[in-house]
């Protein structure tokens, strides 16, 4: 909870509306660099930022003296929080990203200052029987909605943006993003018909929301225009890498800006929030360039084939690498899978895709290529069912059909849990004589994330006060703590924490202040949130054992059944090889219900636990199983 409640300040961070046409034109005109609205953005460059104070050794300093009593705040920071004493805490919440790799959302506090960072989904586990996607709990941001100023969004993935449509369709909030991830967002909200006030925004700009300012500074990832945040408070920094990794070769755009990193470091940090998906894998992860290398050598080796590489559709550059290798080699390029037609369509637009003139065929066109003139990219690099790989491998693809002459590449690691899929699709290419090459063969897959020594690098480079790990599962989280401490943070200064709780930050203190609603909200078709535990339980139970249902009619007046009962039974058991088992049910219902109708029992619950329990004994005697079973008793 915020200490202050003032009104949703300044005027002069909500940008005027645009409508998607207007902004379509105006993410065309946007170059990078060009400075934004004076007075609320301004190039990092431009003006530095104005110093606290005189630059005295800062919070990081417990690094350097690690004698000192565990805890206790150098003199100088002492000094500075005493002056600062009546000054309210940095709150963090956590709505997502925590023990989980996906729904990334935080909420960030200070004074009259409440913003969003990034908005994500996750994709469902595999207990998570038809649901689609699932969503953070929006509950506690709905509740305090009038005093948040923006989303800022770290990079165009699902699992940043996903949950954006389904957050602005509630509520209303300017969003702030760099150009690409801005035009993957609004592509979205085209899709499900929502406008939304979206503010471009160029890597190195600073925003400023009432009494802080966040600078968005360039990171490596596997999408461009990946940005960290630099958010400046009267403690000093608080630093949320969003996912970066160290790439001193970037196969597109700028390497990521280590030197203000350190910066942020020498101006003092109160906190790093930083990625740990990869904290669990030592040494640096290569540069996208090797896979780049490996591509080119591929293309020269395969000779007359066609060549099919499979990656993720929000992996531009690795789609960069792909056009290059095949324009090297002298071949076409054609796109499948809706998802990454939209992606190369949206970063081509925007020019963060090289392409080269006539390079890009129709998908609808490549039979008419020669075979060792043709490059296919396409999804379903993670075996996904409905994907346009799976659909070339089962032989289910409108324009593609794979055999002998198909070189097949998957550039991707499987997700855990996915290996299986994956595994079967390669197995179906290898039936039809395709090659196929995956990650283990080749080095045709780097990883978007940092390893362990790039994130010590960016411990070092910040020297923060204390450090929470964040977008990893437990052991990442686990981990990445761990490696903090190993650089001479003291233990108290690192937290791990959850979704759900409000941390509280003051150069004296971190502290889990209090808790606020978290969770998971799945998306079914057009429902949201009507999945829970209880309707899963259900689907888990018909999808492990099936249903018997038994209809009845009785003559309440009478005390007769007048018609039924009848067994249905649909995932249970084959009927016509079971009438046996089926009439025998039918029996203990008919002699369950007659003797509810002789004693007068006629209280519809009662006989339907009868009929249920007596019916559920018989089956599991006769079949060790336990179907659901659902009497219907109706009355004339
Ligand atoms: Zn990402
Ligand atoms: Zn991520």
């Amino acid at each position: 909870m915020a200490t202050k409640t003032e009104k949703r300040p300044v005027e002069k961070n909500v940008f005027s509306y645009e409508s998607p046409k207007q902004r379509k034109n105006s993410l065309r005109q946007q170059k990078p660099g060009r400075k934004l609205a004076a007075g609320t953005m301004r190039a990092a460059g431009d003006t530095p930022l104005k110093p606290q104070k005189p630059q005295k050794p800062n919070f990081g300093k417990q690094q350097k003296a690690p004698s000192r009593t565990p805890g206790a705040a150098s003199r100088p920071a002492q000094n500075r929080s005493r002056a600062k004493k009546n000054l309210p805490p940095v709150k963090l919440t956590f709505l997502g990203g925590l023990n989980e790799i996906g729904k990334n959302m935080t909420l960030f506090e200070y004074g009259n200052a409440a913003f969003l960072i990034d908005c994500g989904m996750s994709f469902p586990d595999e207990d998570m029987l038809g649901v689609d996607i699932v969503l953070p709990d929006f509950s506690y941001v709905e509740k305090i909605k009038d005093r948040i100023q923006g989303v800022i969004i770290t990079h165009g993935h699902e699992d940043h943006i996903g949950a954006l449509p389904y957050l602005l369709s509630q509520m209303k909030f300017p969003v702030y993003a760099t150009r690409l991830t801005a035009a993957l967002i609004e592509s979205k909200l085209r899709e499900k018909n929502i406008h939304a006030n979206i503010q471009v925004v160029n890597p190195g700009s600073v925003l400023s929301f009432g009494d802080v300012t966040v600078e968005l500074v360039p990171v490596n990832h596997s999408i461009p225009d990946a940005v960290a945040l630099g958010i400046k408070t009267p403690y000093g920094y608080v630093v949320h890498t969003g996912d970066f990794k160290i790439d001193c070769t970037p196969a597109s755009g700028p390497m990521i800006d280590l030197a203000r990193f350190g910066q942020f470091g020498k101006e003092g940090v109160l906190a790093l929030l930083a990625d740990s998906t990869n904290a669990e894998r030592p040494g640096f992860t290569p540069s996208e360039r090797v896979v780049g290398d490996s591509f080119a050598n591929l293309f020269k080796k395969v000779g007359n084939k066609r060549i099919i590489v499979a990656t993720f559709s929000s992996n531009l550059n690795r789609i960069q690498q792909i056009i290059d290798a095949a324009s090297q080699d002298g071949r076409k390029v054609a796109v499948s899978g809706r998802s990454m037609i939209n992606f190369v369509n949206i970063a081509n637009e925007l020019g963060y895709l090289h392409v080269p003139a006539g390079i890009l065929v129709d998908i609808e066109a490549v039979d008419r290529y020669p075979k060792d003139k043709m490059t296919i990219i396409t999804t379903g690099s993670q075996g996904e069912p409905m994907s346009a790989l799976s659909r070339m491998a089962f032989s289910d693809h409108r324009q593609v059909e794979v055999g002998p002459e198909d070189y097949i590449i998957i550039s991707a690691t499987p997700i855990p849990g996915n290996e299986k899929a994956v595994g079967k699709v390669i197995d179906e290419l290898l039936k039809r004589g395709c090659e196929v090459v995956y990650e283990k063969m080749y080095d045709v897959h780097v990883s978007g994330h940092a390893c362990q020594e790039e994130l010590k690098i960016m411990q070092g480079l910040t020297r923060p006060r204390y450090f929470i790990p964040v977008h990893g599962e437990q052991k990442h989280l686990q981990k990445h703590a761990r490696l903090a401490r190993s650089m001479g943070m003291p233990a108290e200064n690192v937290l791990m924490t959850e979704i759900g709780k409000v941390v509280e930050l003051t150069p004296d203190k971190m502290q889990v202040a209090a808790s606020v609603p978290a969770g998971r909200v799945l998306v079914d078709g057009l429902g949201i949130g009507d999945v829970g535990s209880i309707v899963l339980r259900d689907r888990k139970h018909l999808a492990e054992d099936g249903i018997i249902v038994v209809v009845a009619t009785i003559d309440p007046e009478n005390g007769l059944v007048v018609s039924g009962p009848d067994v249905v039974s649909r995932g249970f058991v084959y009927v016509r090889e079971s009438e046996e088992l089926l009439e025998r049910a039918r029996e203990i219902a008919r002699r369950v219900l007659e003797e509810c109708c002789h004693k007068h029992t006629l209280d519809w619950t009662t006989m339907k636990t009868r009929v249920r329990d007596e019916l559920s004994h018989m089956i599991f005697q006769k079949t060790k199983r336990s179907p659901m079973i659902l009497p219907i008793i109706m009355d004339v």
